[in-house]
C-alpha cells in the first residue's frame, strides 16, 4: 500500500514494529512465526529496526523486509540509521532495498555503541533524509519524533526546531518514540502545529510486560512513567500473568483514547509478541 493514500484519508494508520531476532533466538527463520501471527491485525505498513550501531553486516533488516513484502503482502517500512554509515555505505544499502523493491525508509541517526568511531559523513537524521532525497526522490522517507523531546535535546522547543527541519529536508511522515502519558503527547502535537510540522504523526505505543523492561527501555529513551503506571508496576510486580494483562489494559487504553483525540496512527512496538498484539487490536478493531 502507498503510504501517502494511507495518511491521505480520516481513519487512522494501524502499524506494527518488528526487530530482527538475534542468532541466539533462532535467526531470521523465528521471523516467520512472528509474521504468520502480526498479520492477523491486518496492519497497514510493518517496519523492521535496523542494529544499533549501524552496520550492514549484522543486520537482516533488508531481507526481513522482502519476507514482509513478498510473503505477506503486507507494505514493509525499513529503518536505516546513519551515524555508523559512511556514504559509500548508505550507497550500497539504497541500491540493495531499490533492487528489492523496498521504496518506505525511516531514516535515522542511530547511537554509538560505547567505545565506537562514528563515520562523519552523516552527523543528524536530516542529512540523511536530504542524502536519500538526492539519491533518488521516490524513497518514501518517514523519521522519529519524540513527545517528552530527545534526551540529547536542549530543550522540547529545540528539539521541535529540529524535526521541523527534519521535514523540510523530505521526511513525510513522523513515527514517536513511545510514551504512556497521552497529554505528553497532545502537547507535543500541539507545539509541532505550531511549528509547522505538517506532515502525519504516529502515536508510539510500547505494551511492555514487566517492570525490568520498562525501566530499561524509559533509561534508554528518557520517557517518563505516570504514577498510574508505576503503581500498577508495583502492585504486580511478582505476579506475571496480572502484570501483563493490566500492561495490555493500559496500553489499550492509551490507544482508544488517541483513536478518540483524532490521532494520525498508531504504531505499536511488538517487541516481536504477536498475542500482544492481537489481544490490542481485538478490543479496537471496531473502531478502526
Ligand atoms: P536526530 O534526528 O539526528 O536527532 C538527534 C538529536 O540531534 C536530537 O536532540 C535533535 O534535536 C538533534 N538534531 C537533529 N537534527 C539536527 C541538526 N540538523 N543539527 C543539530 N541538531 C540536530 N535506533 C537504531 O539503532 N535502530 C533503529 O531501527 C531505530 N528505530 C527507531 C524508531 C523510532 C520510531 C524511534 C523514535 C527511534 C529509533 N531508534 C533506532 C533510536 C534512534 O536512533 C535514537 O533515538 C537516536 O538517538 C536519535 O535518532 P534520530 O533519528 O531521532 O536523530
Amino acid at each position: 500500500m502507498d503510504l501517502n493514500e494511507v495518511f491521505d484519508r480520516t481513519r487512522p494508520c494501524f502499524s506494527l514494529e518488528i526487530f530482527p531476532p538475534k542468532d541466539h533466538q533462532g535467526g531470521v527463520e523465528t521471523i516467520y512465526e512472528t509474521l504468520d501471527g502480526l498479520k492477523e491485525v491486518r496492519p497497514e505498513f510493518i517496519s523492521c529496526t535496523y542494529g544499533a550501531g549501524g552496520n550492514l553486516a549484522d543486520s537482516s533488516t533488508i531481507e526481513i523486509c522482502s519476507i514482509i513484502k513478498e510473503k505477506y503482502g503486507i507494505t514493509p517500512i525499513s529503518h536505516l540509521t546513519c551515524v555508523n554509515n559512511s556514504k559509500e555505505d548508505i550507497d550500497v544499502i539504497l541500491t540493495r532495498l531499490k533492487a528489492a523493491g523496498i521504496t518506505n525508509i525511516l531514516a535515522l541517526r542511530g547511537d554509538l555503541k560505547p567505545g565506537q568511531e562514528p563515520k562523519n559523513d552523516f552527523a543528524h537524521a536530516s542529512d540523511l533524509i536530504s542524502y536519500i532525497k538526492h539519491f533518488d526522490s521516490s524513497f518514501y522517507v518517514s523519521a522519529a519524533c519524540y513527545p517528552e523531546g530527545h534526551p540529547d535535546s536542549e530543550s522540547i522547543v529545540s528539539d521541535i526546531k529540529m524535526l521541523k527541519y527534519k521535514v523540510d529536508c523530505g521526511a513525510q511522515h513522523l513515527i514517536s518514540q513511545l510514551f504512556f502519558n497521552n497529554e505528553d503527547f497532545y502537547r507535543f502535537r500541539e507545539r509541532c502545529a505550531i511549528a509547522g510540522v505538517n506532515v502525519p504523526i504516529e502515536a508510539g505505543i510500547m505494551p511492555v510486560t514487566s517492570k525490568q523492561s520498562i525501566l530499561r527501555m524509559v533509561s534508554m529513551c528518557g520517557a517518563s512513567v505516570p504514577s498510574k503506571l508505576s503503581k500498577l508496576l508495583n502492585r504486580f510486580e511478582h505476579k506475571p500473568l496480572a502484570l501483563e494483562e493490566a500492561c495490555i489494559a493500559y496500553a489499550t487504553d492509551q490507544i482508544i483514547d488517541l483513536i478518540s483525540n483524532d490521532v494520525d496512527g498508531i504504531h505499536l512496538y511488538t517487541m516481536n509478541r504477536p498475542y500482544i498484539a492481537q489481544r490490542i487490536f481485538k478490543v479496537i478493531e471496531p473502531m478502526r
